[in-house]
């Protein structure tokens, strides 16, 4: 294998619950890429999340965000858990550090790619006949808008009532800004853009869809098409394959990409990436800490792998890799290995033999690579 002379910088936050126990998996999967495929990968690890908190008194310390800056990527692994709920919003692990972490370096797009196989359908809750169809989803949502930032928000209490107050707020540019990652990644795929908003109630939704609309026009090889919100809900269950892109606001994008990322038949499998304008990014799986299974072995490295493989893709552009690595994923599910999550609770494989079939699986592509290669001299 020729070898790649660049050197890239990652920064490792592995965070709380299940989180430390995938990303070891997925140090198995960096090890190959740099020791077969030969690529000059160097890892550092920082605190974030509950655990910075317990050691250094807050969830996103000083020196985790020097190391994020001066890296080329960041893989996350999970934040949060039952032992900081009860800290107020702002001090809590997810609101202070990952909020933050996507203020301070723009993120303002989200992936979350949500793809079943045909040959895997039965993974899916989905009834067989729609499963069958299999489905490749990209769901792009707007990360730093909306509801989640816009400023009031707070709670109220004086003499006369006890009341809450969130503000939804979206720029023109803002949306702009999405809406344009989002027609030319369409470009790239089956040229078809869903976008979803509340746009028969929401003046920041009637704003989003007119927007969407204007800039529609220069991409005029892409098929736009506006659904409500719960509508959308329906039609993505009833009908999956129907999709390719879908565009969202950021709270609306939180819910519609969990919903599809279901369909695929467990959260355990679901990666993301987050991008500024430069595709600077942060991976982590789509679900939480997984309180509920830490330390039993059982949860699912999927997510956390194929994250590492979309860092590869977006960040570092070594697109080859990461095909590879996705093509072990689905190789190694299609030969029937299941984690607990994945299967009827009787027979199933743990995180670390899930790790290592993936593992196993990585190895066969690099050797049958080389052999195409020394076949073609
Ligand atoms: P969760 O996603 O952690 O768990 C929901 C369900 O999915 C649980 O039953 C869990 O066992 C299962 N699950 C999640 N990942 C799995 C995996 N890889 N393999 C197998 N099963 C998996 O959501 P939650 O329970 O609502 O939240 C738990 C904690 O995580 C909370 O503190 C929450 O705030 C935090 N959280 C963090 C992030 C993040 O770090 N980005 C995202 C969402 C929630």
């Amino acid at each position: 294998m020729k070898k790649n002379k660049k050197k890239y910088k990652i920064a490792i936050l592995p965070g709380d619950g299940i989180g430390p126990e995938v990303m070891k998996e997925t140090y198995k999967i960096i090890k190959i890429v740099k020791e077969k495929f030969l690529i000059n990968l160097k890892t550092k690890e920082y605190d974030i999340g509950g655990v910075a908190i317990d050691k250094h008194g807050i969830a996103l310390p000083k020196k985790t965000l020097n190391g994020c800056k001066n890296s080329d990527a960041i893989l996350l692994g999970s934040i949060g858990g039952p032992k900081w709920d009860k800290l107020s919003s702002k001090k809590r692990p997810e609101t202070s550090a990952l909020l933050s972490i996507r203020k301070y370096f723009k993120f303002f797009i989200n992936f979350r790619p949500a793809n079943l196989y045909k040959k895997l359908y039965y993974l899916s809750p989905l009834k067989k006949n729609i499963s069958k169809k299999g489905f490749n989803i990209l769901c792009i949502r707007e990360l730093i808008g909306g509801i989640y930032f816009g400023k009031p928000s707070k709670e109220i209490k004086n003499k006369k009532e006890h009341y809450a107050l969130d503000t939804s707020i979206y720029k023109k540019k803002e949306i702009v800004k999405i809406a344009k990652i989002a027609f030319k990644t369409a470009l790239k795929r089956k040229r078809k853009i869903t976008s979803i908003d509340k746009a028969n109630v929401l003046k920041t939704s009637k704003l989003w869809r007119k927007t969407v609309n204007e800039v529609s026009k220069n991409y005029p090889t892409v098929k736009i098409s506006h659904l409500y919100f719960d509508n959308a809900i329906m039609q993505i269950i009833k009908n999956p394959s129907q999709f390719d892109v879908i565009l969202c606001p950021n709270l609306i994008g939180d819910v519609i990409s969990d919903e599809c990322g279901i369909l695929t038949g467990s959260i355990g499998m679901l990666p993301s990436a987050s991008l500024n304008s430069k595709k600077f990014g942060l991976y982590e799986p789509a679900g939480g800490s997984a309180p509920d299974i830490k330390g039993k072995n059982i949860a699912n490295p999927i997510a956390q792998i194929l994250s590492f493989s979309m860092l590869l893709k977006y960040s570092l552009k070594l697109n080859h890799i990461s095909k590879l690595i996705n093509l072990s994923v689905k190789k190694t599910l299609m030969k029937g290995f299941k984690t607990f999550d994945l299967s009827d609770g009787k027979k199933f494989i743990t995180t670390k033999q899930m790790g290592n079939e993936i593992s196993k699986s990585l190895i066969e592509e690099y050797k049958n690579e080389k052999n195409i290669i020394s076949k073609n001299i």
